[in-house]
């Protein structure tokens, strides 16, 4: 039976500390402030805003949400980002994505401010990840070595891979583990002997984006295993990269979906928002 890494209960840890990182700051004359925009009704990206708003209001920030039609043209966008760039009270900018089909990511990712990109997206923040010198984490890669942290798992020395190479979260995961001295291999869709490779993990963390992908002949005994996927099982049910029913009972720790990685993205974002107010204000 592996130990079960509850990101719900760590993650209300984290709000809870941010919450008084957040009432102290406020306390100075800074309330942190996130700007979330949103362009379109994409459900999914609808209901992944409301959350980043919800949250960010229960641990005491301002946050604002800006709703912009689909049919918002480049110009539009990178006239928001701007203005919110300006803005003294807004310390976090982050643009929901994927942005409809008519519009740049990079260009607006290029656009906010570097000392306001609370994802780490900005080619500027990424380089400092890259070289061990960051403001920022990317949410999820950084939510997942708290879990790993606060679950007393150490990464160095140990063999980690991760299935994934996306930038907002399989190339900075691995970045993250090898700061922390992991012998890490990434693996792709054109990987050969991938079962092989996941059988060698120590710690082996799935950001494929494929339901129920880990399977049981994957994994080595003892092994740790952080499932970043959100996906839907055959009954639309949300499950994730790992098939968890098979892989628990070999794995030594981890992380259920829901409530694993998931939560822990929102509260690195909180986390996030208060690191930029602070650099914003000198504090
Ligand atoms: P992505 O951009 O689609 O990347 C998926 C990665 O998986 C790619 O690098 C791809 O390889 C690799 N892959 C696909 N099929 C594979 C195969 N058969 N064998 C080995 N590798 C394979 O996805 P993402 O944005 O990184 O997200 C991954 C998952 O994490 C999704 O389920 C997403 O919903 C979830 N996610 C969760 C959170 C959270 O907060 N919990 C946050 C972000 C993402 P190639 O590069 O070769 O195509």
């Amino acid at each position: 039976m592996a130990n079960i890494i509850d990101g719900k209960a760590i993650a209300a840890v984290i709000r809870a500390e941010v919450a008084a990182e957040a009432a102290a700051l406020t306390v100075q004359g800074v309330t942190p402030g996130l700007a979330v925009i949103l362009v379109g009704e994409d459900p999914a990206s609808c209901t992944y805003v409301r959350n980043k708003q919800k949250a960010c209001l229960e641990a005491g920030l301002y946050a604002e949400q800006i709703n912009m039609p689909a049919t918002t043209t480049q110009e539009e966008l990178l006239a928001k980002v701007e203005e919110l760039n300006a803005r003294t009270d807004i310390h976090g900018i982050l643009c929901q994505l994927p942005l409809p089909r008519h519009l740049d990511d990079k260009a607006v990712i290029a656009a906010i401010s570097p000392d306001k990109d609370v994802d780490a997206f900005h080619a500027a923040n990424v380089g400092h990840i890259m070289i061990g010198d960051h403001r920022f984490l990317p949410c999820t890669p950084a939510g997942v070595m708290e879990l790993i942290h606060r679950a007393g798992v150490t990464v160095e020395g140990k063999e980690c891979v991760v299935i994934g190479r996306s930038n907002i979260v399989g190339k900075p995961m691995a970045m993250l583990l090898l700061h922390e001295n992991g012998t890490v291999t990434i693996c792709h869709s054109r990987t050969k002997g991938l079962a092989d490779i996941c059988r060698r993990a120590d710690i082996l963390v799935a950001a494929v984006g494929k339901p129920k992908f880990v399977t049981a002949d994957m994994v080595k005994p003892g092994a740790v295993v952080i499932d970043v996927g959100m996906d839907r099982d055959e009954n639309g049910k949300l499950c994730g990269d790992v098939d968890y029913a098979a892989v628990e009972p070999i794995a030594g720790a981890i992380t259920p979906v829901p409530g694993g990685v998931g939560p822990m993205t929102i509260a690195m974002l909180l986390k996030n928002t208060i690191t930029a107010a602070r650099m914003q204000n000198g504090l």
